[in-house]
């Protein structure tokens, strides 16, 4: 791990991964920025999250008030208009002919790590963070660590840089992403993870489940809620950061 005062750019959806990733950042680094990307989601309330759970966590955790830097929103309409997606698109959500759900767009996180670079660089950011995981996920091929570790081989070649690419939920179940949450900031981040996050692929904010808002039925719903479930009857434990 590199000098603390280096500062980290994370990759932030205003999602309960990336809020996790946020707050270990903030934990970790005195200089954090985020970086959001619009790549034509049929859901403005996913950009709309990002700005509620900056706004709280800044609000209810002084001690990363002062760290917490300038969001920065990257247009990437045309990204989107490439890829086919049920994301992007209106598709269903299924298994396609490649063994991949339809909601993975190709190559999606390397592009986001390739911009948000880019933008690290001008920044002096050495930390590019971002909530890819292997464990419980999709089997999304650009989530894979394998995959990062190229990509950041690639990064600091093509930019001449030295930036690390960090994945601290890489190796986590998402019962553990809460419980991380809740090691990093207590049972007040894990409200705001609940409350202010959001997952749903359909973009519903509906009821507050326990878990959080969201259709209850669509795949990224039922993994925070299964997620969820297993960690309160784990006794909501913590995990230290
Ligand atoms: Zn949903």
């Amino acid at each position: 791990m590199g000098p603390m005062n280096e500062g980290a750019l994370v990759l932030f959806s205003g999602g309960q991964d990336s809020t996790a990733c946020l707050a270990w950042a903030l934990h970790r680094f005195d200089r954090v920025e985020t970086v959001g990307f619009d790549y034509g989601q049929k859901h403005a309330v996913e950009l709309e999250a990002r700005r509620h759970v900056r706004a709280r966590m800044a609000r209810e955790f002084p001690a990363w008030a002062g760290r917490l830097g300038d969001d920065h929103m990257l247009d990437m309409r045309g990204f989107g208009a490439v890829a086919d997606s049920a994301l992007t698109r209106d598709r269903e959500i299924e298994m396609t002919e490649r063994g991949l759900p339809s909601t993975f767009v190709p190559g999606r996180n390397l592009v986001f790590l390739a911009y948000a670079a880019a933008l690290a660089d001008r920044r002096g950011l050495k930390a590019l963070v971002g909530g890819m995981c292997e464990t419980d996920f999709s089997g999304y091929p650009d989530c894979r660590r394998a995959t990062l570790d190229a990509m950041q081989t690639a990064l600091n070649l093509g930019m001449e840089q030295d930036f690390s690419v960090e994945t601290p939920l890489m190796w986590l179940t998402k019962a553990q992403t809460w419980a991380l949450a809740k090691g990093l900031g207590g049972e007040p981040l894990v409200a705001i993870t609940v409350e202010d996050t959001h997952t749903c692929y359909l973009g519903e904010r509906g009821t507050l489940h326990p878990w959080g808002h969201g259709c209850g039925v669509c795949p990224a719903c039922e993994l925070r809620a299964r997620g969820f479930e297993q960690w309160v009857a784990e006794g909501r434990p913590e995990l230290a950061p």
